[in-house]
């Protein structure tokens, strides 16, 4: 990418998958990066994440292509599951339909990544932790942190996912994400204890993703670290969960919410010892992610939340902070910053809310209840599979 013909002072709000991403990207436009981050470490929670070739692709671009293969597992095919009995409904081929796109996908640790990330934008940001941004000036521009302290620049970035502050700004109003109806459990099994079991060692041994459908829930299940580790993820009906990247669940109600899935589903889940919970929230697209005057911007989940049945959220954060990176390459006067972000809001607005709607529109899909309409959907995909091992 070329330098900027100008350079910006520009502050990132909060260091997640989507802000470190941005950090890269526009210090690789030339352009000088306070990122704010109000943890007191930077790191991320123990769980895995899939990363499809859309972002895979750009990180092989930016040189982590190496680094980015030995930290992942890359599954060969996904396969769907009937909750009750584990009848095999779908199968798809994965690597090779992804070679199509040039790139592979890979599932990794979230914690891997987020170093992955953080070890490509580190040499040329300034990383201020411990720095919660509790007030925003969108003319000058300029944050106030908690501290009493205020820092200028020239541009502002919220990248401080779901509860955004500096969305508020940017709206002039609260905007609550919304609750989704569903809540989302997470566990990491060490493969080591499936690998004892034979009903449940064919999980680890066969690189693929597998995904257990039932009503109103579902189950995707795939190794990340070297295949050491398992990882589930529980989708359910929310029961009062809080909106947490971090609040244990109760392994036993887990257990108990699943316990008409079948029997290699209760073996799994009699490994886990800990399990983290959070309920799930999106919301409608928003009408724009810019404030009118042209000084702070939106990113990620700050600005389009989606249900993570795309597995796209983190993806569309990254795409986000690839488009404003390559446009921000190109300023050369201050007067171009405004038109260059409405260009980066018309480039991504119309992507990331067609990929919340197909989110909200699997749900419907994998958690239909069982009759009809689950009958008709098991039978197209059972064809889907039968023409792909034919
Ligand atoms: P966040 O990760 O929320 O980061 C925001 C950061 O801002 C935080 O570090 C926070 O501490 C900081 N912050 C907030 N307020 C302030 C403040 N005032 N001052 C300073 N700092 C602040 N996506 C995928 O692409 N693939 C998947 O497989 C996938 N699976 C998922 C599974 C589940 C169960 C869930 C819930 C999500 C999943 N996602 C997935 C979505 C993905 O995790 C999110 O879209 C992504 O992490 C959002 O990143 P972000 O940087 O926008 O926000």
């Amino acid at each position: 990418m070329s330098k900027a013909p100008l350079q910006l002072h520009i502050l990132i709000v909060g260091c997640g998958l989507g802000g470190l991403a941005a950090a890269h990207c526009l210090a690789q436009a030339g352009h000088k990066i306070t990122l704010f981050e109000s943890a007191a470490a930077i790191g991320e929670v123990g769980a895995g994440i899939q990363v499809s070739p859309n972002i895979t692709r750009l990180l092989i671009r930016w040189g982590a292509g190496e680094k980015l293969a030995a930290i992942a597992v890359r599954p060969q095919s996904i396969v769907f599951r009937r909750y009750s009995n584990g009848e095999r409904v779908a199968y798809t081929r994965w690597a090779e339909k992804m070679d199509v796109f040039g790139a592979p996908y890979y599932h990794i640790h979230r914690a891997d990544f987020h170093k992955l990330l953080y070890d490509l934008a580190a040499p040329r940001i300034e990383l201020r932790l411990n720095s919660t941004v509790v007030g925003c000036d969108p003319e000058t521009p300029s944050l106030t942190l908690a501290s009493g302290e205020t820092v200028k620049g020239d541009l502002i970035i919220g990248a401080d996912g779901i509860k955004s502050y500096i969305q508020r700004v940017v709206l002039g109003h609260v905007n609550p994400a919304q609750p989704t109806g569903d809540a989302a459990y997470r566990a990491l099994i060490p493969s080591s204890l499936m690998l004892k079991d034979p009903d449940l060692k064919p999980f680890v041994d066969t690189p693929e993703m597998t995904g257990w459908m039932g009503p109103g829930r579902h189950i995707m299940g795939y190794s990340v670290r070297a295949k050491r580790e398992y990882n589930l993820v529980m989708l359910h009906p929310d029961d009062g969960s809080v909106e947490s990247w971090t609040a244990e669940g109760s392994a036993d109600k887990m257990r108990a919410d699943f316990a008409d899935f079948e029997p290699r589903v209760q073996k799994m889940l009699a490994l886990v010892k800990s399990t983290l919970k959070w309920r799930l929230m999106d919301r409608q697209p928003l009408k724009t992610w810019i404030h009118p005057a042209g000084r702070v911007a939106l990113l990620g989940d700050a600005c389009h939340p989606m249900l993570p049945y795309r597995a796209q959220g983190a993806a569309m954060a990254i795409e986000d902070a690839a488009v404003l990176g390559n446009l921000l390459s190109h300023i050369s006067h201050i007067s171009q910053l405004k038109p260059l972000l409405y260009a980066y809001e018309s480039l991504r607005l119309p992507r990331t809310a067609a990929t919340q709607a197909s989110s909200r529109l699997n749900q419907k899909i994998f958690h239909l209840p069982d009759g009809p309409e689950q009958e008709a959907r098991d039978f197209q995909m059972r064809q889907a599979m039968e023409a792909e091992l034919a």
